[in-house]
């Protein structure tokens, strides 16, 4: 019987000193005095010291002398039943003389009567935990430094919500500070017509976690100023959160200045094209645009209608009312043909001196012979005075049409040589009239 209970204790006994012996903490009891009383072996393992060595040594002596003052704080709030347990973090120092991160827990060892007599608990060794919260420190910290430096507006959110914003994006959204953007919805600072792009990239990013190229996107500043902005985005871990950095670059200058020379580069097209006494197309405008639709008419295969005016005995008129009331006429007889064209394809240029081109694309010569005599009878109505003119007394023109069915065995030029041919049989047969090109009126 005895013997079996003696079997059953030494049983029981290993088994705690086998769980004891096999622990990776240190299981320890210290006196009232702070001396080591018992350890188990995973102390050399983290102190390098031996147990033998160690047994019987102050506990203080193995601790960096930083955190000597807590460590008795501890100990002495336990013994003066001021704590029920303790729990530190604190530096151990080993026999190679580095450091080691341990997490100590403590509590009171009793005697049987209650009277305290040292402590007993366990330390962990979390040198490797504290190396990667300092790493990750560390990173952050230069990171943060590194936004705060930057020349360009950056902005952190994670979850919907801005969590990081740099100097540069509190003025940018023209914030007081920091705290106005941190904690709010990023959508709430992008303007409506950017929320799917950001919903959209957001959710590219957390895909392939990686980087978005510049985009253009608009946000909604604090004083209700919409900017539009070019941002790259990246997907970054934020506080342990998968998060989107943005860093904003206003492009709004930009985009005017790119307005500006848009416009001004169209006021340069436009002037470049036109004549400068009449305001209508001048002869290089007409050329190309005569060539564009000539190939387009080749392509298409409908007529294309080419009226030549010119005025008539237009040398008498400016030596009657001198060059300056010739160039006054010029201006009134290219208003009057400009407004007599309706179809939007239709254009009037001066092609030189008093005489006008008109190109009619998709016209027949009907129709041409229609627009001649409507631009004719008008100039007739305006019945400028023109005393000099031996046929009229008001300035008249001859007009000549003619339409082809451009091939591309034909060019441009010979539409021109048959209209030029058709107003110069208007010349011949008395002025102040249409005539249409025919092959077989021609030269007749
Ligand atoms: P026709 O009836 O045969 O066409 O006779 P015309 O006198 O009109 O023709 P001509 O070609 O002999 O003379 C054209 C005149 O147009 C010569 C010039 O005095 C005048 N002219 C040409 N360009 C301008 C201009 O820019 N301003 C002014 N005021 N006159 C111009
Ligand atoms: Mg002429
Ligand atoms: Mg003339």
């Amino acid at each position: 019987m005895a013997n079996t209970l003696f079997r059953k204790v030494q049983e029981s006994e290993d088994c705690y000193r086998s769980v004891v012996n096999h622990s990776k903490d240190v299981i320890f009891q210290a006196n009232a005095k702070g001396i080591w009383t018992f350890l188990n072996p995973a102390w050399t393992e983290i102190t390098g010291f031996s147990l033998n060595q160690s047994l019987g040594t102050p506990f203080l002596h193995y601790i960096f002398p930083g955190d000597h003052q807590f460590t008795i704080d501890d100990f002495e709030a336990l013994m003066d039943r001021k704590k029920e347990s303790c729990c530190r973090e604190i530096r151990f120092v080993t026999k190679n003389n580095e450091f080691k991160w341990v997490e100590v827990f403590a509590r009171p060892t009793f005697q049987a009567d209650g009277t305290i007599i040292g402590v007993s608990g366990t330390l962990t060794d979390i040198t490797e935990r504290k190396k990667a919260e300092s790493t990750l420190r560390d990173s952050e910290e230069r990171y943060r430094r590194l936004v705060e430096l930057s020349p360009d507006a950056i902005l952190v959110y994670s979850e919907g919500k801005i969590v990081l914003v740099n100097g540069k994006a509190v003025n940018f959204f023209k914030a007081q500070q920091p705290d106005d953007l941190l904690g709010r919805m990023i959508l709430d600072v992008v303007h409506p017509d950017s929320h799917i792009k950001v919903i959209q990239h957001t959710e590219q990013l957390y895909m392939n976690k990686g980087m978005l190229p510049p985009t253009e996107k608009k946000y909604v500043c604090f004083d209700g100023s919409v900017v539009i902005v070019e941002t790259s985005s990246a997907f970054i871990i934020f506080n342990g959160k998968p998060a989107t950095l943005v860093i904003f670059r206003d492009i709004t200058e930009r985009k005017i200045t790119e307005k500006k020379l848009q416009e001004a580069n169209h006021i340069l097209h436009r002037l470049s094209n036109m004549d400068g006494l009449t305001g209508i197309g001048n002869r290089r405008y007409f050329d190309e645009y005569l060539e564009r639709e000539w190939k387009r008419a080749v392509r298409n295969g409908k007529p294309l209608s080419l009226i030549m005016l010119d005025i008539d005995f237009f040398k008498t008129y400016n030596d009657t009312y001198g060059h300056i009331g010739g160039d006054a006429c010029l201006r009134r007889v290219a208003k009057t043909i400009d407004e007599q064209l309706n179809r939007p394809g239709d254009m009037a240029a001066r092609y030189g001196g008093e005489e006008f081109v008109i190109i009619l694309p998709e016209t027949e010569s009907s129709g041409a012979l229609h627009v001649a005599e409507t631009i004719r009878t008008h100039i007739e109505a305006l019945a400028i005075p023109h005393v000099g003119s031996p046929v009229y007394q008001t300035v008249t023109c001859s007009v000549g049409t003619a339409t082809f069915i451009p091939t591309v065995y034909a060019t441009s030029k010979d539409l021109m040589e048959a209209a030029d041919q058709a107003l110069y049989r208007a010349k011949q047969l008395g002025r102040n009239q249409v005539i249409v090109y025919e092959k077989q009126t021609i030269g007749s």
